[in-house]
């Protein structure tokens, strides 16, 4: 009996594979969910490499714009990035910077970086972030008009408003007096919902 290599939870679907299921799931709704094209060879080198990017993009999303360059450069560098103008799907004309034979994980790297470009031209840095949830790791890509995006999810979101609830009870006051006018307090009856889901994680 084998456990999955990647997230060490559950039974691994065959030994040759060694992971499960639901991880190689993962990448499928990956692929679909961010409109991705291009072939797929569904095996092990494929889910294998993917994986083995999650820390190098992670860098390049949470670091400084300058170190963002230098990451940008050689991911082109190194995958020998072409930009060549094509249309395809429902697409108008737009960029694409390695060929669609290419290995996926080399294009969710090019894809990656190129969208980086417009980001570090435009100086949008700070759109990026690391969720402000301590207990998690999710990065926050906030798009809101005021940039007032915390969360890296509503889950996230909720569970810290559940925390600071319980806290304030557990102080004394749970209904403070200092909650102004307007603000809405956190009903008893909500807590229970985000913090199960949390531990169901
Ligand atoms: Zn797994
Ligand atoms: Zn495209
Ligand atoms: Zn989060």
């Amino acid at each position: 009996m084998h456990t999955c290599r990647f997230c060490a939870e559950r039974e691994a679907e065959h030994t040759e594979t060694a992971w499960c299921a639901v991880c190689q799931a993962e990448l499928d709704a990956f692929f679909t969910t961010h409109g991705y094209t291009g072939g797929r060879t569904h095996n092990a080198a494929e889910l294998e490499s993917v994986r083995a990017l999650r820390n190098p993009i992670r860098k390049l999303l949470t670091s400084d714009r300058d170190r963002a360059v230098e990451i940008v450069n050689t991911i082109l560098a190194e995958r020998q990035a072409i930009p060549a103008l094509v249309r395809h799907d429902e697409w108008d004309y737009h960029l694409h910077a390695i060929a669609a034979s290419a290995p996926l994980a080399d294009r969710i790297a090019v894809e990656t970086a190129m969208a980086m470009i417009d980001v570090i031209r435009s100086d949008e840095l700070s759109r990026l972030s690391v969720c402000a949830d301590p207990s998690c790791n999710g990065l926050v890509i906030d798009l809101s008009r005021n940039r007032s995006r915390r969360f890296c999810s509503t889950t996230c979101g909720n569970r810290v408003a559940v925390a600071a609830f319980r806290a304030r009870k557990n102080s004394g006051g749970a209904e403070p007096p200092s909650e102004g006018r307007g603000r809405r307090r956190v009903r008893p009856g909500t807590p229970e919902q985000p913090s199960r889901r949390a531990t169901d994680e």
